[in-house]
């Protein structure tokens, strides 16, 4: 191979000029007193030989451009040349080490990526990052550096190698340790800079070793000292740092929790005093924190007004400026205004950015125009029109916009109901913002046709733009949402009709399935935005059902629920997309309002505004009772939408919905069980009597924590207002509480529906009377469905959870106390209400016996058993507790597979699975489906989650008789079989789970899928 190209050397190398020649001699002749091993590896022990090689490498390199690489002679050369100093690195000679360093720095300053990242520069990777522990200082910050050039050159083919590389030689360790080791007093900024911009640069690439960083509290620590250095240089870098580990949604959390220091220090780097990157990367980490809900809830706990006020600043810009625009000025702004979208979360800091005057910076960064201000009040829409659409074409800040939208959305979705006197000051400012809005709006149906034409998608600022008019046009502040509605329909006048038309025509599209131009999923969530957006207008609405909307929008609904998109709308639109936030790790996918089901969540609210038109139209036309969807059908949709996954918001919607069809509140699975005790005589503890004789059942402890207002007054129930306490079923104490006349029955009846199950069922005129009732019982959530108040974004729908029954306030009711069966692991155990010495938890019978047919067979065989006063649970106390929970709530405590679970011990790890394999055992012997098929799944996702668990997973579901199970862990054996039983693994399995494993290895060489099948060896093995 080497001679060929040496053979054509003569003419492909012909002109070079002798310098490069002359070092070229040199290179190899002092190459040549090393030896190679199969060409491939350069040997050397010399120290002598091995500091003149890196001499004429160091010389060689100076030639090295992209022109002479150009020649094979050259571009041969270079790879001895890094195998050569690959040899040397890895030799370790301390005093060659640090000209071999500052080589390797150079090397990899000048060689290109592609050349680099070949194979063989991977090699190289290896020896420089183990050098990051050596105790000199310039040879650990030398290999920093080189690492710090080469991994911006890497492609993310490579990543994982690199990974794995990085994972070997426990880099972050090092980095970490290195870090660590500096002293404050004296601290030597470059060295610190190489080593924390390298960390961070790994963070930031591999969520993986994030947990290993945020959870060393002494690095912490010395993070939080050095951040104290004004300098900015080193500013940067601790910000970066502070990034990269905030990525990690548990990271975040650990730096806010004790954060004071780091959010005023964020804080204050935002400020225009700082330098560009300062600035630059103190937005980032702010990004960073506010990731999630909680994260920016906690960052505006500590300093709301400043950072908001440091947000606006630099969301500050002067169109003046704009003939010669500062390129890092507008970076800035776009970092601020990136972060000014925090406000679609729920928060205090909302009034706030109202007070800095966002609605004015906002305008100022949509129009070209710099006398808003000068306008007169009392211009018409039509004139604002103009004015917005003469100043709108000049702007250059066009990707800016879909931020600017989301801002403005966002302050208008968490609005205050009543107008607030900051946003009433400006009321021109918001008309014209409105106008722009509204203008993009409209726009944006030119887009979408365009799009289903050409498959031209540019629809960021569609998206955004529809997001922020439907957010307006259903402001829960009545001054925008009115001025919001009747701008728009201004600006509708002229093609709104039109479009309607066109939006129902995509939607049946999807419907169809024909192919009507590209309706991608982007181009569905606009279009169902928009339709929401007409649906505010009246006029529209009618139209809407004239071209059969209603049909559409149920079937759509319909379709959504046999065939569910699931989207997110980080993935759909691009401006929420980077490659810094797209990194991110353990963040929880389930905060955002909208979750994964936006189409649903939209399509809903179409169908409830359009309901909510026929509703007020009945008396016009009450002839015409025809609908033109299948309704009872429809209702039970919904009420399953309530009870599953679904995200809040179209739970929200779903309820919202079913309240147009008479089912006012929130149907959940918990619900549905308690609600069936409503009047069962058997284990109730209090009769409520009518004045007309009439009464009915009821369970104390549920009326406790449901609606403590229907207790009589007192604590619990006075002794002279129960009219005598007499025997009931069984042992059971009846308590009898009499009604006074003005409680009218059937009102209290429905309550009482809504109390034990979540929801009620009631007619026109009954919904007046409860009205009154439900305030009176302070039952808000239920108020809100009875008025039918639309709901409000980002509400969480109200929970039916009856856990307060287990504290202190059902405690006096409980009349059963669960023992756990193994009791391992606890030392401290003491109850607060008896001296019990063996953990055990105090419950009630009737909230059991409603979820598990088992123990209501039990309680109710009349035999000894029933009267228990004690049941022993053959489980764990970790499970009991997590059944217990899941009794009273309906939730299941479940594992999430984030950074801490990947960092569990393997014996932490199974102690958890073994839970979930207890209560999978637990549920089927008492009968429990709904709680087996929840531990069933956790396990699976278990399984899935680390490989080496299946070998000890599949021993324990056998002992539990999980034999589905066992199979799933097998079958995940199955293609390391072969290693396994060579590894001595499978000897502490049951031969018949070893047999299983064979099997399914068997299987699945069959039918040829997994690498890992059984082989001839394996075979002959047996
Ligand atoms: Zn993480
Ligand atoms: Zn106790």
């Amino acid at each position: 191979m080497r001679s060929s190209a040496k053979h054509g050397a003569a003419d492909n190398n012909r002109g070079l000029s002798g310098h490069v020649l002359t070092l070229h001699q040199r290179l190899y002749h002092a190459l040549n007193l090393g030896t190679w091993v199969n060409r491939k590896k350069w040997h050397c022990t010399d120290i002598e030989t091995q500091r003149l090689v890196l001499r004429s490498v160091d010389a060689y390199l100076e030639c090295i451009s992209s022109e002479t690489l150009q020649y094979p002679l050259v571009k041969d050369s270079v790879v001895d040349m890094v195998r050569a100093l690959e040899s040397i690195l890895e030799f370790k000679n301390q005093s060659i080490l640090r000209l071999a360093s500052s080589v390797a720095v150079k090397m990899v300053k000048v060689l290109p990526g592609s050349i680099l990242l070949q194979n063989r520069g991977l090699d190289l990777i290896c020896p420089i990052v183990d050098l990051l522990s050596s105790h000199q200082l310039q040879v650990a910050m030398s290999c920093a550096t080189a690492m710090n050039v080469i991994l911006p050159k890497l492609s993310s083919r490579r990543e994982r190698e690199v990974w794995q590389i990085l994972k070997e030689t426990k880099a972050v360790g090092y980095l970490v340790h290195n870090i660590k080791q500096l002293s404050i007093v004296n601290i030597q900024i470059e060295y610190f800079q190489e080593m924390a911009s390298l960390l961070s640069r790994i963070l930031l690439w591999w969520p993986s070793f994030r947990f290993c960083v945020w959870n060393d509290s002494n690095f912490l620590n010395c993070l939080d000292a050095i951040k104290l250095i004004s300098e900015s240089s080193v500013k940067v870098v601790v910000l970066q740092l502070y990034s990269s580990l905030a990525l990690c949604g548990n990271g975040a959390q650990k730096l806010l929790e004790n954060g004071e220091a780091l959010v005023q220090m964020t804080v204050s780097c935002m400020d225009s005093s700082n330098s560009h990157s300062v600035r630059m990367e103190a937005f980032k980490l702010a990004r960073c924190l506010a990731l999630s809900r909680r994260g920016c809830i906690q960052m505006m706990n500590i300093c709301c007004e400043p950072l908001v006020k440091a947000v606006t600043g630099a969301m500050k810009y002067s169109n003046t400026l704009s003939e010669k625009l500062d390129k890092n000025q507008l970076s800035v702004t776009e970092e601020a205004c990136r972060l000014a979208s925090i406000t679609r979360w729920p928060g205090n800091h909302h009034i706030y950015f109202w007070k800095a005057g966002t609605d004015r910076l906002l305008l100022d960064l949509l129009l070209d125009y710099p006398k808003i201000h000068q306008l007169q009040r009392e211009l018409s829409v039509n004139d604002l029109i103009n004015i917005v659409r003469e100043s709108q074409n000049s702007n250059l800040l066009f990707s800016f916009r879909p931020y600017l939208w989301d801002i403005l959305g966002g302050l208008a979705a968490n609005c205050e109901e009543n107008i607030s006197h900051e946003i009433h000051e400006n009321e021109l400012q918001l008309r014209v913002l409105i106008v722009c809005a509204c203008l993009s709006f409209v726009d944006s149906m030119g887009t979408l046709r365009q799009v289903s034409q050409n498959g031209v998608t540019n629809m960021t600022e569609c998206e955004s733009a529809c997001r922020a008019v439907l957010m307006m046009v259903y402001s829960p502040c009545k001054y925008i949402a009115s001025l919001a509605r009747s701008i728009l329909y201004e600006i509708l006048k002229a093609d709104g009709k039109d479009y309607v038309e066109y939006l129902l025509k995509i939607l049946n599209a999807v419907l169809t399935g024909a192919k009507f131009g590209l309706p991608g999923n982007l181009q569905i969530v606009v279009s169902l935005m928009s339709l929401a957006c007409y649906c505010s207008l009246p006029t529209y609405q009618e139209l809407i059902i004239k071209f059969q909307g209603m049909k559409i929008m149920v079937a759509f609904v319909m379709w959504w629920l046999s065939n569910p998109v699931h989207l997110k709308r980080e993935s759909t639109v691009p401006h929420l997309r980077d490659s810094f936030s797209e990194r991110s790790c353990c963040y929880p996918s389930t905060e955002e309002w909208e979750g994964e089901d936006m189409l649903l969540l939209f399509s809903l609210w179409i169908v409830s505004e359009l309901l909510h038109h026929s509703a007020y139209n009945k008396k016009a036309n009450s002839s015409d009772n025809h609908e033109d969807f299948p309704r009872s059908q429809l209702i039970q949709e919904l009420q399953e939408i309530c009870r599953d996954r679904n995200s809040h918001g179209s739970r929200w919607y779903a309820a919202y919905v079913l309240s147009y069809f008479g089912i006012f509140g929130f149907p959940s699975k918990l619900g549905k069980r308690i609600g069936k005790l409503l009047g069962e005589r058997e284990h109730s503890d209090m009769k409520l009597h009518f004045v007309n004789e009439e009464s009915v059942y009821v369970h104390e402890v549920i009326l406790t924590v449901r609606c403590p207002s229907l207790l009589p007054p007192g604590e619990s129930v006075p002794k002279q207002k129960s009219s005598g306490v007499k025997s009931d079923v069984g042992r059971n104490i009846v308590k009898a509480v009499h009604l006074s006349a003005h409680v009218d029955q059937p009102s209290l009846l429905k309550l009482l529906e809504y109390v034990y199950s979540g929801y009620l069922q009631a007619s026109k005129d009954l919904v007046k009377k409860l009205k009154l009732f439900a305030r009176h019982c302070k039952l808000e959530s239920l108020m809100q469905v009875l008025c039918r108040k639309n709901p409000k974004w980002g509400v969480d729908v109200p929970s039916f959870d009856l856990s307060p029954a287990l504290g202190p306030a059902g405690h006096n009711l409980s009349n059963l106390i669960l023992e756990a069966g193994s009791t391992t692991q606890l030392v401290h155990w003491n109850c607060n209400s008896c001296s019990a010495l063996v953990p055990h938890l105090h419950v009630h019978k009737v909230i059991l016996l409603s979820s598990c047919d088992y123990l209501r067979a039990l309680f109710q065989s009349g035999m000894q058993e029933s009267n228990l006063q004690t049941i022993k649970v053959p489980v764990s106390w970790e499970s009991l507790n997590k059944l217990v929970r899941w009794f009273y709530s309906d939730r299941l405590p479940v594992p999430i597979f984030d950074c801490v679970w990947a960092n569990l011990e393997p014996e932490e790890k199974f102690r958890q699975v073994h839970t979930y394999l207890e209560l999978c055992w637990l549920a089927e012997f008492w009968l429990i489906d709904d709680l087996y098929e929840e531990c069933y799944e956790v396990v699976i996702s278990c399984i899935d989650s680390s490989q080496n668990l299946s070998t000890k997973i599949i021993q324990i579901a056998a002992n539990f008789s999980q034999w589905k199970l066992a199979q799933v862990a097998a079958n995940h054996m199955a293609p390391s079989y072969h290693q396994l039983r060579i590894s001595g693994e499978l000897d502490q399995l049951d031969d018949n789970l070893v047999e299983m494993v064979r099997a399914a290895s068997v299987r699945l060489s069959q039918e040829g899928g997994g690498g890992g099948g059984i082989t001839l060896v394996d075979w002959l093995c047996y």
